[in-house]
């Protein structure tokens, strides 16, 4: 059987693609083996809870902002209007692959090998066979395959593990030079986290890897890369899975506007880009990649109202991009 489309991978950025196209129409087969867990401190953010809400059916926590650390210096920063909930990673991948299949998606689990474009379709070549498409969507997350179609090859290594304390309800991180570390409440427990530019921390854990910043090229003629597979990750906090979902529909609407006569898959660049502001997020953690700028940074987030309410507006993105005047205030204070 040849499809429309298929989409690669059934983490956020898969699921939303493949429902999003299913429900315009499109034959779409989503390719996964289903076997593994997503290692992920489970925070769905803002960000992606203005935008789309949550079901109960995953929900851990709701919690009330973050808490912040360098060395002996904390600091907090509780949201006034945003809230953000702790989840269970594993039940929002199945419900959000059910909503897809329940839109008409099709399921094969299995393991795609590689993909090859041949003037009109796609072969996508798996342990099982080979599969053929109008188009692929690449949402298969950091992994060999995204690597093989021109994915991410920069990361930030990490390494997370469950402890039974006493939750609390709020996100903690700890800054340090080079990465931070983190701990977040569920119902029962916490999971604990650090994750470092210069390769895997030495201590017990599930290890995984953390794209750092979009990819050159997202587009080929009939493929488009989603979510991780992009490098869609916030290089400040490493938001990835509002990134995942968002970019996934903006694919299979992009996918969706292929007429005969013209091919707009090149379209699908300015359209994210549009969208999603790495270069600021990414000029913040820049400037915060010496111990100086990390004690100042905290500091100024306990002792400073207007910069605790800067940095809770970049968290959660209340604005689409944070003004030049916040951006230059942010920069005075961090080189004073
Ligand atoms: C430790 C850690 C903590 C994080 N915490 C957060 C957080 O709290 N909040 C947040 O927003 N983001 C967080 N992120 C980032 C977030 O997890 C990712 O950005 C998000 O999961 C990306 O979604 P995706 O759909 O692109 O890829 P993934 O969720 O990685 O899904 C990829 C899918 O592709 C499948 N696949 C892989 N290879 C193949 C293949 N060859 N053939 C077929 N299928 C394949 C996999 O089985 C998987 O199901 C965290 C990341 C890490 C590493």
């Amino acid at each position: 059987m040849r499809y429309d489309v298929a989409v690669i991978g059934a983490g956020p950025a898969g699921s939303f693609a493949a429902e999003k196209l299913s429900s315009l129409g499109h034959k779409t087969l989503i390719i996964d083996p289903c076997d593994k867990k997503k290692i992920c401190a489970g925070i769905l953010t803002a960000q992606y809870v203005r935008k789309y809400g949550v079901d109960e059916s995953y929900v851990e926590r709701k919690l009330k902002g973050v808490r912040l650390s360098f060395r002996d210096i904390r600091a907090e920063i509780t949201y006034r209007k945003a809230v953000e909930y702790s989840i269970d990673r594993s039940a929002y991948d199945s419900f959000n692959l059910n909503e897809a299949i329940s839109a008409g998606a099709g399921l094969r689990k299995d393991t795609a090998l590689s993909l090859e474009e041949n003037g009109s379709s796609v072969a996508i070549r798996t342990t099982k066979g080979q599969i053929l498409a109008d188009y692929a969507i690449v949402a298969s997350g950091v992994s060999d395959l995204s690597r093989l179609c021109g994915g991410p090859e920069r990361y930030a290594f990490c390494v997370q593990q469950k402890k039974y304390l006493e939750p609390g309800d709020y996100f903690e991180m700890n800054l340090m030079h080079g990465g931070y570390s983190w701990s977040t409440p569920k119902k029962d427990c916490v999971l604990t986290g650090t994750s470092s530019l210069s390769g895997y921390p030495d201590i017990p854990g599930e290890k995984s890897l953390i794209p750092l910043g979009p990819v050159k090229k997202t587009f080929s003629e009939r493929i488009l890369l989603a979510g991780d597979a992009a490098g869609f990750v916030s290089p400040f906090e490493g938001e990835g899975i509002y990134y995942a979902r968002r970019s996934g529909e903006i694919a299979a609407e992009i996918i969706s506007g292929v007429t005969e006569d013209k091919n707009v898959l090149t379209d699908y660049e300015s359209c994210w880009r549009k969208e999603f502001d790495f270069s600021t997020l990414a000029l913040i953690s820049r400037m915060l990649s010496n111990d100086r700028a990390l004690e100042l940074f905290t500091k100024s987030i306990r002792d400073n109202e207007r910069f605790n309410k800067l940095v809770e507006g970049i968290l959660t993105k209340e604005n689409k991009k944070p003004g030049i005047k916040d951006i230059r205030f942010l920069i005075k204070t961090l080189v004073s």
